[in-house]
């Protein structure tokens, strides 16, 4: 197979020279994290005044970690490292609801962020002749625009179908010749069965790739989508704190995800100890941006697991790969793509005085998309003869889920002291999606 290069020099950069790179761009995202409250405060107490103190890659190992929680304390302008006045957007990760978490972009910021966009879309083969339907939530979310400007910047003809509505999906294809899809793997598996449904004739249709990612998914589900819809899948990973996608992508060769190391620096560790997994090991995937001056995020605790393959890419490509993500560190869900920590779905809940106080989140395969249900007790009056005020409830309880979680889930009320109670510590949440 022959591989190309959106830049051969940094995409096969010795390790050498790929690491003399990072450390300068680490320097400078030092000195910008300095500017920011939140980082001042968290470096000088580990001794680091200046990017000076910053003297090799070892010295990333001085520098506290970054969680979530850290994110959200500032907001909303806490990580914000330049004049507002020089931001030109601004993008919130996807299952946040009252604080969000907010990554701020200038106009440099967005360049190097479609850069490595395009990079990865052309890793997988795709050309200037391609015509790509980004079939992915536009918004804030950084899906949408994220895979828009990479697509454009490779000079595919980019339509921005965004999510949903498979029958104007298929018109698009059909229409426009469609012959690279962006999507989760579990809207390829709907449009795919759909496709059957509607009677669209595969001839009709001339896909020919589709880059699946935003949810973890196994190796069978790839090659699942390939048979079915006979195409060529590539594994695509970000997260809007490393401005989203264009972290990680496969190349031709099918087997890993390169992390473009002239853009982030990554480390695997242990979870618990947060010490350096062994190369090669499982762990908590750690994340340094090193393209973006906005918004400054240094070693970021990702809580996705993964790990580094150790031989080379046949590709000839020097940027290490990671392994497919197998699952979180944490108790964040992510049904069809849209990420959803229990605790949301709680806070709101919670605050409904006709609601009792225990509830149960279920989450299921219906066909081949997540299926959410909340499960709650209604306070003790609540049923009556009259059920009218009840589906009033349930109806209110599924409107307010849905305008904070951006989830349509189901609402099954239940009689006070109905639903199973635990010894020990509650079980909420019950995933019974097929793993793997
Ligand atoms: P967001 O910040 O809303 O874009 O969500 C980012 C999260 O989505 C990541 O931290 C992962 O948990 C998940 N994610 C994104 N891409 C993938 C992928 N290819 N495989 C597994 N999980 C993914
Ligand atoms: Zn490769």
């Amino acid at each position: 197979m022959t591989y190309q290069y959106w830049n051969q020099e940094m995409e096969t950069l010795n390790r050498a020279d790929l690491e003399a790179f990072q450390l300068k761009q680490l320097r400078s995202a030092v000195a910008h994290a300095l500017r920011t409250p939140f980082y001042r405060e968290r470096l000088s107490k580990a001794g680091i005044q200046s990017e000076e103190d910053i003297k090799s890659l070892a010295d990333l190992a001085r520098i506290p970690f970054t969680t979530k929680g850290d994110l959200r304390l500032g907001f909303p302008y806490g990580f914000l490292s330049i004049p507002k006045d020089e931001v030109i957007r601004l993008h919130a990760s996807s299952g946040t609801t009252g604080t969000p978490t907010t990554i701020y972009f200038n106009r440099p910021d967005i360049r190097r962020w479609t850069g490595f966009v395009a990079r990865s879309i052309y890793a997988t083969g795709c050309t200037k002749a391609d015509v790509f339907q980004n079939m992915i939530t536009y918004g804030l979310f950084t899906g949408g625009l994220g895979f828009h400007f990479g697509g454009e910047e490779v000079g595919m003809l980019v339509i921005p179908s965004g999510s949903g509505n498979t029958n104007r999906q298929f018109k698009l294809m059909q229409d426009f010749g469609t012959t690279v899809v962006h999507a989760t793997p579990s809207f390829l598996l709907h449009v795919e069965a759909k496709m059957q449904e509607e009677g669209v004739r595969r001839e009709r249709i001339k896909l020919t790739r589709a880059f699946a990612g935003a949810e973890p998914y196994s190796e069978d589900t790839r090659k699942r989508i390939e048979e079915l819809l006979r195409i060529d899948v590539y594994n695509s990973y970000g997260l809007s704190e490393m401005n989203g996608p264009g972290v990680a992508f496969e190349c031709q060769a099918k087997n890993g995800l390169h992390l473009w190391e002239d853009g982030y620096i990554g480390e695997i560790v242990n979870p618990d100890t947060l010490e350096p997994v062994p190369e090669g090991e499982t762990g908590e995937l750690v994340l340094t941006c090193l393209c973006r001056e906005a918004t400054p995020i240094l070693r970021y605790r990702t809580r996705d697991l993964s790990g580094f393959y150790t031989e080379p890419c046949p590709c000839g490509r020097t940027h290490r790969r990671l392994r497919r993500i197998t699952g979180r560190t944490d108790d964040m869900l992510i049904i069809n793509g849209v990420n959803l920590f229990p605790s949301q779905i709680e806070e709101v809940i919670m605050s409904m005085q006709e609601v009792g106080n225990n509830y149960l989140i279920v989450v299921e395969k219906e066909g081949v998309l997540d299926r959410l249900t909340v499960k709650t007790e209604v306070a003790q009056d609540s049923f009556r003869d009259d059920t009218r005020p009840l589906h009033a409830l349930k109806e209110r309880i599924r409107k307010t889920l849905q305008a904070s979680i951006f989830i349509n889930p189901r609402i099954e009320l239940h009689e006070r002291g109905s639903l199973p109670v635990s010894e020990g510590k509650a079980t909420r949440v019950l995933d019974q999606r097929p793993r793997g």
